[in-house]
């Protein structure tokens, strides 16, 4: 264990860093300039309260919170407010589950497509946390001391941010430095060591070399997840995956020039013809559910393919820094057909198709926003837009809910405390202006977003980071 995670251990007796960090007599000036609300006993009043679990939202409900810790949640009229705690009316509000960014990464591609991808350690911990997103996994990294050391810097309190799962360096020759199966062995080893909590295979790695390293992740209890493309899905299942990224977009298995071992040219990206229910595909589901491997969609980053979307928002113009900002708008004034914005539109459709099919056969599907390709998907606003194109996409804001938050937690061996309300969570919580379950763009509109019972202000946070992204 490395030295401050060592103190910060001897405040947290009981409980694991991740659950026990940032209680609010912790928090340095410098997170406390974020704070709204950071009372011992608080109770929230009159919410419509979406549960996390996929139970029907409930009407003017009170959540009491004493110490970080969810004490009662009930209907207003039943629930008593203990002496002396703050009450908090959130008539007309929607109060949801902290979410989880199951590919949330800490960088992001400060020029154009294709261009320098730079971790932002200030930009986005405040992001996520002004999205409501209150913890991530953070899927691979090219900076892996940065993200342990924000973690760290979260954990006790220095920094404002979400709670991060962070993964260890990349898996494969290209990103990563894994050209063998003792590479793979090494490495994993190595940044297990350090504090990777899971690993993230990426395209070019070999069959031998994922089994390897999930061989060895699976020693020591850790998980692994892959974007694929030179192993099939098939194989990966094959090998003990737990998770595989992008829907099932990225999976080689119906490519007539798959070879093993290469990631074939164009490989896997268009699937809007293939059908869901044929054999093909319902045997890759049934594999799937049936090892336990879960999907992680995201289909912010996916939407960037198609120019001019999304809807641009002023928390994304606001916070790019003028050159960055100029790079996006290039991108989306970039020429395209009618045609090609239809086929990314059907693929996506498809998609959502894959995934309820998934769900139906008892496959566990978590979302996350993947802040890369030609960066229109950005550090929380991603998370949110994921929430809006899968609500688009057929599923009910309840069931969306519970994919965005509960799945997350449950993946990551954390859903006893972490990714639901009710009595005995910790009190991650997210306030939206709006009724969620008529109108998914009031995802958008976080106006208190708890971790540990701690109350943030997401305009606080985005307001810091204006001009910032593509430099902190
Ligand atoms: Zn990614």
């Amino acid at each position: 264990m490395r030295g401050k995670q060592a103190v910060l251990a001897g405040l947290c007796l009981i409980a694991t860093n991740q659950l026990c960090a940032q209680s609010g007599a912790a928090l340095s000036p410098a997170v406390q300039q974020y704070v709204s609300i950071n009372a011992p006993t608080f109770a929230l009043t009159h919410a419509r309260v979406i549960d996390g679990t996929g139970d029907a939202a409930a009407e003017d409900q009170a959540v009491v919170v004493t110490n970080g810790r969810i004490t009662a949640v009930g209907p207003t009229a039943t629930v008593p407010v203990p002496a002396g705690a703050q009450v908090i009316d959130l008539t007309g509000k929607t109060l949801i589950p902290g979410l989880f960014g199951m590919h949330d990464h800490l960088f992001y591609p400060a020029g154009g497509t294709g261009g320098q991808r730079n971790h932002h350690q200030f930009s986005a911990p405040r992001m996520y946390l002004a999205a409501g997103v209150t913890s991530i996994r953070t899927a691979g990294t090219y900076e892996p001391y940065n993200d342990l050391n924000l973690k760290e810097s979260i954990d006790e309190g220095s920094s404002p941010g979400p709670r991060i799962n962070p993964s260890g360096a990349y898996l494969d020759a290209t990103r990563g430095r894994v050209s063998s199966p003792e590479d793979a062995r090494r490495l994993v080893n190595y940044w297990a060591d350090e504090g990777a909590t899971n690993f993230k295979a990426y395209t070019n790695i070999r069959k031998e070399e994922l089994k390897a390293a999930i061989e060895e992740a699976h020693k020591r209890g850790l998980k692994v997840t892959g974007h694929l493309c030179s192993v099939t899905y098939q194989e990966a299942i094959e090998v003990g995956i737990d998770n595989l990224e992008h829907s099932w977009g990225p999976a080689t298995d119906f490519d007539p020039n798959k070879k093993p071992d290469q990631c074939p040219p164009g490989a896997g990206r268009d699937k809007s013809t293939l059908e869901v229910g044929s054999e093909p595909v319902q045997a890759l589901i049934r594999n799937l559910v049936m090892h336990n491997v879960a999907i992680t969609t995201t289909p912010a980053v996916s939407e960037c393919a198609i120019p001019g979307r999304p809807p641009l928002r002023k928390e994304f113009t606001e916070s790019l820094s003028p050159v960055t900002l100029e790079a996006r708008m290039q991108n989306r004034r970039r020429p395209y057909t009618v045609a090609d914005s239809l086929r990314v539109e059907r693929n996506e459709a498809n998609a959502r198709r894959f995934e309820k099919a998934f769900i139906k056969a008892g496959g566990h599907l978590q979302a996350g926003l993947d802040p890369t390709g030609s960066g229109c998907s950005l550090f929380g606003l991603g998370d949110q837009r994921n929430f809006e194109l899968l609500v688009e996409g057929g599923f009910t804001p309840v069931e969306t809910v519970k994919i965005m938050s509960y799945n997350g937690a449950k993946f990551l061996g954390q859903a006893d405390s972490l990714g639901s309300i009710g009595v005995g969570k910790v009190a991650d919580l997210v306030v939206l202006d709006g009724n969620l379950v008529q109108d998914p763009t009031a995802i958008e509109r976080t106006t208190i977003v708890f971790k540990n019972g701690v109350g943030y202000d997401p305009a606080k946070l985005f307001s810091a980071v204006k001009g910032q992204v593509g430099i902190n």
